[in-house]
């Protein structure tokens, strides 16, 4: 698997993380924020206008987050680029979206680092469907992710992280 799917590119996300996720006010957030309302430091085409200090703003818990690609794997390949900015109709299926994504790749992430160890023949298959499930070599489509099983997919990458304790040791 390409690291480079791992890493977020905001410039090609739909800020996604700045609609999607819910803040409370505290030392990390100046503001409360439900999940799907947008941020109101976001301007009209998907910029932060604090961006360079959103510590100093009171917004230090954005600097924290890493969606792991995950944002603009699903603005690009499930939205072709579009955005709910635009389209507000595209918001609930974008979040929904986002929301999977998120953990696929977080179990990406965990796959790529377990990768690293000196596995098995029988392991490293293992390792390479887990990855061909949760990184189609044909891609996303928005059908196919909505019917992933969720649940699942994670107990078996769970399982899967567990039967490697053994390099942790
Ligand atoms: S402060 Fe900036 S980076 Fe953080 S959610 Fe708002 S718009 Fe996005």
């Amino acid at each position: 698997m390409d690291a480079a799917l791992l890493r977020a590119d905001c410039a090609n996300c739909a800020a996604l993380c700045c609609v999607a996720l819910a803040f409370d006010r505290s030392e990390l957030f100046a503001i409360d924020k439900a999940c799907g309302e947008a941020c109101p430091n976001l301007d009209g085409s998907g910029g932060c206008r604090i961006y360079e200090d959103r510590a100093g703003y009171g917004f230090r818990g954005c600097e924290y987050f890493d969606c792991l690609g995950a944002g603009q794997r699903v603005t690009q390949d499930l939205f072709g680029g579009r955005s709910w900015q635009q389209e507000p109709g595209l918001l609930a299926p974008m979040l929904r979206a986002f929301e999977v994504m998120r953990r696929v790749h977080e179990w990406l992430a965990l796959l790529h680092q377990a990768a690293r160890f000196d596995l098995a023949a029988d392991e490293r298959r293992a390792l390479a469907a887990l990855e061909a499930e949760l990184d189609p070599p044909q891609g996303w489509t928005a059908p196919a992710l909505a019917a992933l099983r969720v649940e699942d997919a994670g107990a078996r990458v769970q399982a899967f992280l567990a039967s490697l304790k053994a390099y942790v040791a």
